[in-house]
């Protein structure tokens, strides 16, 4: 049995946050050791299928601005510093009638930001973006600025930093349990041992497996990536087809340019049916109708030119909280573990900055970023129930 002690941080999974935050803690000189069950950036949990949307019209709420705030420069240093292509301007639009929640939290997030963004009217819409089925009451907000991360890129480039940087990376390694108190973390691997001042939890679809103790209301959603194809495919190209989010009425779902020749991807959105798992080794069974009707579906009333039946399709899944804000944060019920979980389907654009938080968490005690609506605590007292 191997019993290491001098780790200054562990991070726990090595997927979308763990890899950044793997990167981020060795880069300030911490000495980090990361553990990840599968190979790194695989297709088992959240964090794959070739592409991910960045935008900073953050419907979701203004609480998220300073996250995206950090999240922007964090995703240029890594594709700087690394020398991957991990990310492809489209722009992106949000898609709704005017007075939706969608377009006034989506215009609320851009000026809070100061980001770059248009308000475009329904004829507008139609004239620049004619890919998408016209309603005469959709406006849109469209941001320049946004576009595409390539997840599985973005992962491998942080943990080939994070490697140079002299963390030690133990991919194939699941951590079987963890004890904590206030001096810190011990960490089982199988027969091994491990013991580090803090450990960042970011296990994605597995977050809770660690943690019972903690009882976080997290539940795991199976939800599927479905490629469509159509006629004029260089209409569906970055250059010109932003990311998008639609939610008018019946057409409630995302999208995201064909930027690698497989089509476009496109997803159903919160309102279609997608199956609860028990576990997250449940979600191994193979795509059926299930998964891909609800987006077949989605497909057929909203894009006029794309072949409405899947190209092709793969499950991914869900960490979702009850009210869909992140967890990311310290809880006083175990003060050595920073916890990065919950991302609830809209996490990637936000994991570099995420993951900093919790290096900020681990080594200082402190960030500058806001995390009270994120606070894991919100749940013991009752806040973000009911969903
Ligand atoms: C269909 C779909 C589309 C999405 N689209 C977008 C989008 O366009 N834009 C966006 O911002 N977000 C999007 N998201 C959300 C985003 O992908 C997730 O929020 C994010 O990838 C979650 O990252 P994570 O680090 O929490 O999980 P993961 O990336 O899954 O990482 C968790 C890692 O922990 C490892 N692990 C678990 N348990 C252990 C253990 N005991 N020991 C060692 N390792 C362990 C796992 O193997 C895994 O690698 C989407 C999600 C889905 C499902």
């Amino acid at each position: 049995m191997r019993n290491t002690n001098s780790y200054d941080i562990a991070v726990l999974g090595l997927g979308a946050v763990g890899s950044m935050a793997a990167w981020r803690a060795a880069a300030r000189g911490a000495r980090v050791i990361g553990f990840e069950r599968y190979d790194i950036a695989h297709a088992h949990g959240s964090s794959h299928g070739g592409s991910r949307i960045f935008r900073q019209t953050l419907f979701e709420g203004t609480e998220y601005v300073p996250l995206v705030n950090r999240a922007r420069p964090l995703w240029n240093r890594l594709e700087r510093e690394s020398g991957a292509a991990l990310f492809q301007v489209s722009g992106g639009l949000c898609i709704g009638p005017e007075d939706s929640a969608l377009i006034a939290n989506a215009l609320a997030s851009a000026r809070i930001g100061g980001f770059e963004h248009e308000l475009l009217e329904p004829d507008e819409l139609a004239g620049r973006f004619p890919q998408h089925a016209a309603i005469p009451e959709d406006f849109a907000v469209f941001e320049p600025g946004a576009g595409v991360l390539d997840p599985e890129a973005c992962i491998r480039a942080a943990v080939r930093l994070a490697t140079g940087h002299g963390a030690e990376i133990a991919p194939r390694t699941e951590v079987t349990a963890i004890e904590h108190d206030e001096s810190g973390v011990s960490i089982r691997t199988g027969a091994d041992s491990f013991r580090a001042r803090r450990a960042i939890v970011a296990t994605g679809a597995w977050f809770t497996d660690l943690l019972p103790d903690l009882a976080l209301p997290l539940k795991v959603q199976r939800s599927p990536l479905v490629w469509f194809t159509g006629a004029d495919r260089p209409a569906y190209r970055p250059e010109r087809f932003p990311v998008f989010i639609r939610r008018s009425g019946e057409l409630d779902g995302w999208g995201i340019p064909d930027v690698d020749g497989n089509g476009v991807k496109i997803g159903a959105g919160p309102s279609a049916p997608k199956p609860w798992l028990q576990r997250p080794e449940d979600n191994g069974y193979p795509i059926d109708e299930r998964d891909t009707d609800p987006v077949e579906k989605f497909c057929a009333a909203a894009f006029p030119g794309l072949n409405p039946v899947a190209a092709s399709a793969a499950p991914c899944m869900n960490s979702r909280t009850t009210d869909r804000d992140f967890v990311l944060g310290v809880t006083r019920r175990a003060p050595s573990l920073v916890l990065a979980g919950g991302f609830s389907g809209h996490g990637f654009k936000h994991a570099s900055a995420s993951a900093d938080v919790c290096v900020d968490l681990a080594l200082d005690g402190a960030s500058d970023v806001p995390l009270s609506r994120f606070s894991p605590d919100r749940f013991s007292s009752g806040q973000g129930e009911g969903q």
